[in-house]
């Protein structure tokens, strides 16, 4: 472990997770060439410990779950059964991957966005109980499941407590898509499906879950609607004497290091500890579940591409790798800036570029290297505009030559799950490193399997 060297200048507190060194990652290059993802499995197990601990404070249970939809890869789902934790669904495709990994459908909290009764019917017909309705409908249809199966999911009501939120995802406002609100007068409120709920025996009220959005670094906004959410219970436990809750679940936000110095989960978890364990205290008790996606897997994973090209004019130079965001889709979606680091050459691709260029490219790169008022932009591979890496506050992209590789840190969530095959690209492998070992956990995929699956054979 001692031999990794980061280059990168960081700023205080702020680290990256450089789990692989030099000679291992020459190593695995060789092996499965690039681009290439690359997921330690340690730092999984010390995420979903961290998570877990900054919430020791709470005077109830505390468990931390996995939001399925942030890496679906199933040495993941395998390695966070392992550490015991929840996990958070939202398809029947992620409970046929949960179930096929061979996880307890007890572990499933199911929070659907379209709510169907076929769902519905398939997720408890595979033994998941823990169901959080978010519409009216689904409601009905959960209901209806419900009946079909003679069983009594545990019913929990996302609610949308309509709060400010400074985050780069938000997933709570006025109206929003997620969740119903408080209170209103359509059937669509908290208000009148915990009543629905109560009245009759086929559902089991458990209590609320929120979400209001990811990479969160402002905590205001939890405790703004862990306020909202106690007065609305106060009013409830008034209007029907047998409320109650069980499970409080914190929906995702937990934010990860991108340049920008976060706030820890500690620091979360503190900012809100108070409120929760006064709610404790007026509402009896109940078990607090915090889902995340991002903070468990963002820091396990790096992508490693390599510089395919690159040229110059004026002040601008531009260095192409064999990535794109057809692998590192919230690059251009959300415009992420994934720190970005330059490492080792492949030397002998380099002498062979040597005599076949004549020299011409490297020795000129090199000299203006010297020269920081170069504009590096580091573009993908793919024939759109939008395929230019944005790049990090602490990127260090001024020593990229050709053949070299370039690390893209903290892509473990939302980037594997996004892969597609615009221009005709392949899925990149992903390796796994569990105890000191790396193991292949996904293949690539051929432009043969590609073909053939576009329809080209038929
Ligand atoms: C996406 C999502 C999460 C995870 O959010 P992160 O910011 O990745 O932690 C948690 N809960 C729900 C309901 C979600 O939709």
């Amino acid at each position: 472990m001692g031999e990794i060297v980061q280059t990168l200048q960081l700023p205080q507190e702020a680290r990256l997770n450089r789990f692989i060194n030099d000679k291992d990652l020459a190593k695995i290059i060789k092996q499965f060439g690039t681009p290439l993802y690359i997921i330690d499995e340690q730092t999984l197990h010390m995420k979903a410990k961290e998570l877990l601990d900054a919430y020791k404070k709470f005077k109830g249970s505390v468990s931390v779950a996995y939001s399925i939809k942030a890496n679906f890869n199933p040495a993941v789902l395998k390695a966070f059964m392992k550490d015991s934790v929840t996990f958070d669904a939202t398809s029947t495709g992620e409970l046929y991957f949960h179930n096929m990994c061979k996880g307890n459908p007890d572990d499933i909290i199911y929070t659907s966005v379209t709510e169907d009764l076929d769902e519905y019917e398939y997720a408890l017909k595979n033994g998941v109980r823990k169901i959080v309705v978010s519409s009216y409908n689904g409601l009905i249809n959960l209901i209806e499941a419900a009946k079909i199966l003679n069983v009594k999911p545990l019913t929990m009501i996302r609610i949308n407590p309509e709060v400010g939120v400074k985050a780069e995802i938000r997933a709570s406002y006025r109206h929003g898509k997620f969740g119903v609100p408080f209170n209103g007068n359509k059937v669509d409120s908290a208000a009148y499906m915990v009543k629905e709920i109560l009245s009759n025996d086929i559902l089991s009220f458990e209590g609320f879950h929120f979400h209001l959005g990811s990479q969160i670094t402002d905590y205001t906004c939890f405790v703004n609607a862990l306020e909202k959410l106690d007065s609305f219970m106060i009013k409830m436990k008034k209007e029907n004497p047998t409320f109650n809750i069980n499970t409080l679940d914190i929906g995702g936000g937990t934010p990860v290091f991108y340049g920008e110095n976060v706030p820890t989960p500690n620091y979360m978890a503190l900012s809100m500890m108070e409120k929760l364990n006064s709610m404790y205290d007026t509402h009896g008790i109940f078990s607090l579940i915090i889902e995340s996606g991002r903070y468990l897997t963002a820091e396990a994973c790096i992508l490693v591409s390599k510089i395919i090209n690159m040229k110059e004019y004026g002040n601008d130079k531009f260095v192409i790798v064999d990535a794109g965001y057809h692998i590192l889709l919230d690059s251009a979606l959300l415009k992420q800036e994934y720190p970005q680091e330059i490492v080792f050459t492949d030397r002998k691709k380099i002498n062979n570029n040597n005599m076949n260029n004549n020299n011409m490219n490297n020795n000129n790169m090199n000299n203006n290297n010297m020269n920081n008022n170069n504009r590096i932009h580091l573009a993908g591979r793919l024939c759109d505009t939008y395929d230019v890496f944005p790049t990090s506050k602490v990127s260090q992209l001024n020593n990229a030559e050709l053949n070299k590789y370039v690390l893209f840190y903290n892509v473990g969530a939302y980037s594997i799950v996004f892969n597609m095959p615009f221009h005709c690209q392949t899925k990149p492998p992903v390796v796994m490193k569990s105890n000191g070992q790396y193991v292949l956990v996904r293949k690539t995929t051929t432009i043969e399997h590609l073909f053939a699956e576009e329809g080209g054979n038929l």
